[in-house]
C-alpha cells in the first residue's frame, strides 16, 4: 500500500518529483493519501477551512496523464500545496477568515493559483487565518484559531497561521501565505518553516483579496529554502492583470541555494536586538556566529527610523484596509443581515453581525486617520516616515548586501495571552513590518529552538529585487543546522 513508501511529513518538492517519474506513487495516489492525511489530522490544529478534494484529484489526474506521455510535468508536479483563505479559488470556499464570506464561492483564480496548478502543483485545500488577515496570532478567525503543531497550546502565528501549521505539521508539503506586515515571516518563525516575502509587485495580487493593497504580497512557505526559492520562481512574474506587478524578468531562485556566501557584507541593526528576549537574542547571536564561520562579515547598523515603523504602519494599513473593506456592504460577496428594512439599516446591520472586533477597530482608525481634520497629521505624516524608513534600507544597502535580525521579540506564545491588549499584539511586528513599508525581499529562516523546544527565525532583508542573494544566505545558513 501507498503508505509504506510515503512519510508525507519529511517530503519536499523534489522527493514528490523523484517518486513520481520513478513510479513509486503516482499523482493520483498521492494527493488521496494527502487529503485523507490532512482531514485526519485537522482536528489538532484547526488548519484548514476547507479542502477542494475534486479539484485536487482531477489536476494529479492531469500530472499523471503528462507523466504517462514523456512530457515534463513541472516544477511543482504532484506536490500538494495549500493556500491561505484570502486567496480566491474558484470553484473552491474562500472565507477570509470572515463570517461575512463563510459561504463565499469566488467565480475565477488568483493569478498566483493558476499558475502553481499550471506547474503541477495540486491545490488541496484552503487554511485557516485571522480574518482579512489582520492579526499576529491566528486568533482572529471566525472559525476558532489554529494551533501551533509544534506546541498545540501555542499560537502559530498570525496572519497565515494555518499555511505556517499545515507546513510543519506535514499535511502540505508547500502553502501560500500573505505577508502585509509579517504574516508570512512571523508564522514561519512561530512555527519553525521557512516563510518568504519578495519585493514588492514582484508577485501578482491579482485575486489576493485586498488588506492594505500598498503592502499586500503573496509569499511561499516551504520546509526548507529550496523548495521556497522553487515556489516563488512559479508564482513571481508580471501579470497584466496587476497594475503594480513588475516587468523585471524572473531570475532562477534556486541556482542561487548552492552559491557560497564568503565575502558578503551583512548589517546588524543595532535597533532589532534592544528588545528581543534572552532566549530569541541568544538563538540570533548564534546564528551570526554561524554565518561568520561561513565567511560572511558581520557589521554593526543603524536603522534609525525603526522606532516609528509600529505607528506608521498601523495609520497606513488601517487607512487602506478601511477603504478595501467597505466592498463588504450586504449587497455583494457577502452574506446579507436578515434584520434590515432600509438600505442604511443593510449596510449597518451586515456589517454590524459580520466583522470581528479586529476589523471594527481597524476601519474605525482607518477611517479616523483619514477624515478631513486629521488626514495631514496622521495619514499624510505616515506617508513621509515611510518614505523615511525606506531611505534608512536604501543607506543600510550602500555598504552590505544583506541586512539580517530577528524575525520576531519573543517564539510562539500562549493562546490567549495577548488577546486583551491590542497594542501588546500589534508590537509583536516591530521587526517585520519595516521590511513592508520599505518593499523589500525578506525571508524568515529556522535558527534553533528554545529551552522549551520553541522555534526561533532569523530574517534576512535583502535590496529590491535581490531575492537570489537573499535565498543565497538563506540556503547556506540552513546548511549549518
Ligand atoms: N500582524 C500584522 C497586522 O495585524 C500583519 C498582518 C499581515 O501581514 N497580514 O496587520
Amino acid at each position: 500500500m501507498l503508505t509504506c513508501c510515503l512519510d508525507l511529513p519529511s517530503l519536499t518538492i523534489d522527493k514528490v518529483r523523484d517518486g513520481l517519474l520513478s513510479r513509486q506513487f503516482s499523482a493520483v495516489e498521492l494527493t488521496n493519501e494527502a487529503l485523507r492525511h490532512a482531514e485526519s489530522e485537522n482536528s489538532k490544529t484547526n488548519a484548514y477551512l476547507s479542502f477542494a478534494s475534486d479539484r485536487a484529484l482531477a489536476v494529479a489526474a492531469r500530472v499523471d496523464q503528462r507523466i504517462a506521455r514523456g512530457e515534463d510535468p513541472g516544477p511543482l508536479a504532484g506536490v500538494p500545496v495549500a493556500v491561505k483563505d484570502v486567496i480566491v479559488t474558484k470553484g473552491v470556499r474562500t472565507t477570509c477568515g470572515s463570517k461575512l464570506l463563510a459561504n463565499y464561492i469566488p467565480p475565477y483564480d488568483a493569478t498566483a493559483v493558476i499558475r502553481l496548478e499550471q506547474a503541477g502543483g495540486i491545490l488541496i485545500g484552503k487554511t485557516n487565518c485571522d480574518e482579512f488577515a489582520m492579526g499576529s496570532s491566528n486568533e482572529n478567525s471566525a472559525f476558532g484559531p489554529v494551533r501551533n503543531p509544534v506546541a498545540v497550546d501555542r499560537v502559530p502565528g498570525g496572519s497565515s497561521g494555518g499555511s505556517a501549521a499545515v507546513v510543519a505539521q506535514g499535511t502540505a508539503v508547500v502553502s501560500l501565505g500573505s505577508d502585509t506586515g509579517g504574516s508570512v515571516r512571523q508564522p514561519a518563525s512561530f512555527c519553525g518553516v521557512v516563510g518568504a516575502m519578495a519585493t514588492y509587485g514582484r508577485v501578482s495580487r491579482y485575486g489576493l483579496t485586498a488588506f492594505a493593497s500598498s503592502l499586500d504580497h503573496i509569499g511561499p512557505f516551504a520546509r526548507n529554502v529550496k523548495d521556497a526559492a522553487r515556489l516563488l520562481r512559479v508564482i513571481a512574474g508580471h501579470d497584466p492583470a496587476d497594475s503594480t506587478s513588475a516587468t523585471a524578468p524572473v531570475p532562477d531562485y534556486e541556482a542561487s541555494v548552492d552559491a557560497p556566501v564568503a565575502g558578503l557584507k551583512l548589517g546588524l541593526p543595532r535597533e532589532y536586538m534592544r528588545d528581543a528576549t534572552g532566549e530569541t537574542a541568544t538563538r540570533i547571536a548564534q546564528a551570526i556566529d554561524r554565518l561568520k564561520s561561513l565567511g560572511c562579515e558581520v557589521r554593526d547598523i543603524s536603522l534609525p527610523m525603526t522606532d516609528s515603523a509600529i505607528a506608521c504602519y498601523y495609520i497606513i494599513a488601517t487607512a487602506e484596509a478601511s477603504s478595501n473593506l467597505a466592498r463588504y456592504d450586504g449587497v455583494r460577496y457577502t452574506s446579507r443581515s436578515a434584520e434590515s428594512s432600509t438600505l442604511a439599516a443593510m449596510y449597518r446591520n451586515t456589517r454590524g453581525e459580520g466583522f470581528g472586533a479586529e476589523c471594527k477597530r481597524r476601519i474605525m482608525l482607518g477611517t479616523y486617520v483619514l477624515s478631513a481634520g486629521y488626514y495631514d497629521a496622521y495619514y499624510l505624516k505616515a506617508q513621509k516616515v515611510r518614505a523615511l524608513i525606506a531611505r534608512d534600507f536604501a543607506r543600510a544597502f550602500e555598504t552590505v548586501d544583506a541586512v539580517v535580525a530577528p524575525v520576531s521579540p519573543f517564539p510562539a506564545f500562549r493562546l490567549g495571552e495577548k488577546v486583551d491588549d491590542p497594542l501588546a499584539m500589534y508590537l509583536s511586528d516591530i521587526y517585520t513590518i519595516t521590511a513592508s513599508l520599505a518593499g523589500i525581499p525578506a525571508l524568515s529562516v529556522p535558527c534553533g529552538k528554545t529551552s522549551e523546544g520553541l522555534p526561533v527565525g532569523l530574517q534576512i532583508m535583502a535590496r529590491h529585487f535581490d531575492e537570489p542573494t537573499m535565498f543565497r544566505i538563506a540556503a547556506a545558513f540552513e546548511k549549518t543546522n
